[in-house]
């Protein structure tokens, strides 16, 4: 089936919102259309990823012995940070009821999260904002171009 499962990446800005409802009427069309809203965190504040894992044995941060304890760290951050993803959207999900899944993310860039959610989900689209919350200069913004640059995933951009 085409569109079996789409990523929303989305930063609570206008754009983003746009390309949620685009994804969401889609979804409303294509009854066995999954759709995951996924926001990501750039891990540098974080320690999480590859830099602050590189180097260290099973992926355990340097400084931190236990996996458990590693994410006994990050775990929090990123539920935290999913309730205020939940609360943002309010009900803009309702009307998916279980096919609409909220996910939180954290990679070495936001770019990174992102493109990493989009292998491992396994998403055959990805709707996004053109824009975002940054400052405008240009028609599009770093974080689309990187997604665009970075995956052979179908790519709608919405203003
Ligand atoms: P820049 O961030 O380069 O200054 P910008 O904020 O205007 O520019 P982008 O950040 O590229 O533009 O935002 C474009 C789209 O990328 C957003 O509408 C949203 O769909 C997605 N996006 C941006 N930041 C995030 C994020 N942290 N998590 C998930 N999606 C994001
Ligand atoms: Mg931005």
């Amino acid at each position: 089936m085409l569109f079996s499962k789409i990523m929303v990446p989305y930063d609570g800005s206008e754009h983003a919102k746009s390309a949620l409802e685009y994804a969401k009427s889609l979804a409303e069309a294509l009854p066995d259309a999954r759709l995951d809203v996924v926001h990501a965190i750039p891990s540098g504040v974080m320690g999480l990823d590859e830099l602050g894992t590189h180097g260290s044995l099973d992926g355990v941060p340097l400084g931190m012995t236990e996996y458990a304890q590693y994410s006994g760290v990050v775990q929090p951050v990123l539920d935290q940070a999913r309730e205020k993803v939940v609360a943002n959207l309010g009900g803009a999900l309702e009307a998916l009821g279980d096919r609409a899944e909220v996910h939180v993310v954290a990679g070495t860039s936001t770019v990174a999260a992102l493109l990493r959610h989009a292998q491992t989900s396994g998403c055959d689209l990805i709707v996004m904002g053109r824009r975002g919350l940054g400052a405008i200069r240009g028609m599009i913004g770093s974080v689309s171009y990187g997604i665009l640059h970075g995956t052979d995933v179908p790519v709608l951009t919405v203003k």
